[in-house]
């Protein structure tokens, strides 16, 4: 059964790293997926029934901090009961492979065992925000056919009641904290969990069986349906090896929600194939908490965003001095270009530079990395991962594709399909995946230029592209010069029309805690970004604000201040979180 240790002292937590290491496995046995016996493929199983039968079988997967504080360790071995009792649950509620299982809820352990339990029983997962609205998941719900949801009793009566029997195929909805009452058709998860057998062959899948339904950040527009087959699994586990340097006797912190897609395949998927000890911390952010966790969880792994960066840049230097973080010994970035001045002040403040990679969740997983084997080009998104073939193409008026041969040419990234975690479709939208695949490449929808060592650049996105006076303008450099200034916290440049130039630059700057928004400081900003970029592409307006328009994934939403500048209708903005003026 689940080992739970409450209220652990900082002294007992000290011997998680002993013990790691004295489960030491060779990272080659690690690399490749071991497949099923039957000759079929398995995410849950390379996560999971893999390891049983070897040293680390009791090592622990999971380390829990509730909000609470409360620390609940689950081993490979709980991990391996836990999620068979869901798989048993899923076929008592008569649940066919191939259904959809959704979950709504927090970071808590039952989401992690409903993850892996329903890819082991053949079932697809998708994962939504639990701070998302009633109208953001039912129309998910709608679109992904979900067949179950699991979800609190808080959460259902905020936002399921009343509603979800409408949907033609939902059968169930399982109640993580039980007492379902008279509810037709809620059931007891606590109860029905105890019940289950705790062991479960995991369901013969095959490579291009479905597993995971996905919804993109909606940071361009609606969110879309996308989705990924058991095959991704290879490539979870390589990038992971490759890009986050996961070894076995790391102790990994992945700060991103699964409800979103970084959250599954590096929260979820990458560190439990790959055998590590996985940290997992269900509160919000905050700057204390985090220093907290690294230094007393003995985070040696680090993946997180760059807002989450800059919020902690934003609280200052002095705190990370009063933590000790010497089990630290790699950060990664993904989600939005990385400024250099975040990579640098990891270097100076942390001790180490925090590695950007970028992905998408068409991607499935990294492909491009500041990986730790070469140097880092700080503001850079890396090279290309092994195997992964990147190019910057342009489109003449004809449809007809150019890859870029020179260096520094700014054009679309493109990747030559089929890695492994390449997605298989937007849900209901044939014609949009289609759309994608041009001239034997898949068009990522952003804008990067490759250097002469083969480093990728991001400019922005297609659609976030400025143009004004003949030149093309990326929103992320302008931003990382603002961001050079010590008063900014964060900034997100947009074009707005002009009769003369098509468009001009404008820049809405968020700044650091206890600074004065006033004129001079407007005109340092100003005079800041000509000097360095030049009369041409710098702003022309500044405009102060508390924070800036962001996806629940931490993505700055700058079509939303577009469309805000333009008096256009605001869209889809179901995945919006922070926004105040
Ligand atoms: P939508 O497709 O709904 O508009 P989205 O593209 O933001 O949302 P995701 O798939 O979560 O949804 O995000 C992928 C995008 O995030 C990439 O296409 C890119 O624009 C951005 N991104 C991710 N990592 C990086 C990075 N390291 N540097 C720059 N941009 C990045
Ligand atoms: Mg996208």
């Amino acid at each position: 059964m689940v080992k739970v240790i409450f209220n652990k002292t900082l002294a007992e937590h000290a011997n998680l790293k002993d013990y790691n290491q004295a489960q030491t496995l060779s990272p080659p046995s690690y690399t490749l997926p071991k497949g099923l016996s039957s000759g079929g493929l398995n995410m849950g199983y390379e996560a999971i029934d893999r390891h049983l039968g070897l040293p680390c079988e009791d090592k622990i997967a999971i380390r829990w901090i509730s909000k609470k504080d409360q620390v609940m360790d689950l081993s490979y071995r709980d991990l391996y009961q836990q999620t068979s009792r869901f798989a048993n649950l899923l076929r008592q509620l008569a649940l066919p492979t191939g259904s959809r299982v959704f979950s709504l809820a927090g970071r808590r352990p039952e989401l992690y065992i409903a993850a892996l339990g329903t890819l082991r029983a053949g079932c697809v997962f998708t994962p939504l925000f639990s701070a998302f609205g009633p109208e953001p998941i039912r129309s998910r719900m709608e679109i992904g056919e979900a067949n179950l949801i699991l979800t609190t009793r808080s959460l259902y009566r905020k936002k399921l009641k009343g509603w979800w029997n409408e949907l033609p195929h939902l059968k169930a909805v399982l109640l993580i904290d039980g007492d379902p009452g008279n509810e037709p058709g809620c059931f007891d998860y606590p109860t029905m969990m105890a019940a289950a057998e705790d062991q479960f062959t995991c369901h013969p899948t095959h490579a291009e069986d479905n597993a995971l339904l996905h919804f993109t950040s909606g940071t361009t527009g609606k969110p879309k349906g996308v989705l990924h087959v058991h095959q991704a699994v290879s490539h979870h586990i390589l990038s992971a090896y490759y890009a986050l340097d996961l070894k076995p006797d790391d102790i990994y912190w992945c700060t991103a929600d699964p409800g979103w897609v970084t959250g599954t395949t590096y929260g979820i998927i990458a560190p439990l194939c790959l055998g590590v000890t996985m940290i997992i911390d269900e509160a919000e952010f905050d700057a204390k908490r985090w220093y907290w966790v690294l230094q007393d969880f003995h985070v040696s792994v680090w993946y997180t965003a760059p807002t989450a960066i800059r919020m902690l840049m934003k609280a200052g230097e002095s705190l990370p001095a009063q933590y000790n973080l010497s089990a630290l010994r790699f950060m990664a970035s993904v989600g939005e270009p990385l400024n250099p001045e975040a990579v640098e002040w990891g270097n100076q403040v942390l001790g180490m530079p925090f590695h950007d990679n970028w992905w998408q969740t068409e991607t499935g997983g990294i492909l491009i990395a500041n990986y730790p084997s070469e140097p880092i080009k700080p503001g850079s998104m890396g090279q290309p991962l092994p195997g992964i073939e990147a190019a910057i193409v342009n489109q003449d008026e004809d449809g007809q594709l150019t890859v870029e041969q020179s260096p520094m040419q700014v054009g679309e990234l493109a990747i030559k399909p089929n890695w492994p975690s390449m997605f298989r479709g937007y849900l209901h939208q044939p014609e949009k995946y289609q759309a994608c695949f041009v001239g034997g490449w898949y068009l990522s929808g952003d804008l990067a230029m490759k250097d002469e060592d083969g480093y990728f650049w991001f400019v922005g996105r297609k659609d976030d592209l400025i143009k004004s006076s003949g030149h093309l303008i990326g929103p992320f450099e302008v931003e990382s010069v603002l961001m050079e200034h010590p008063a900014v916290a964060e900034a997100g440049v947009i074009g707005v029309p002009d009769a003369v130039a098509g468009q001009l630059v404008k820049a809405f700057v968020a700044l650091k805690p206890g600074i004065q928004a006033d004129d001079e400081l407007q005109q340092q900003l100003l005079a800041l970004a000509r000097s360095r970029l030049g009369a041409a592409v710098s702003p022309k307006e500044v405009v102060f604000r508390t924070n800036l328009p962001k996806t629940r994934s931490g993505k700055i939403m700058r079509r939303l201040l577009k469309a805000r500048e333009l008096g256009l209708p605001e869209g889809d903005i179901s995945t919006l979180e922070s926004d105040e003026q």
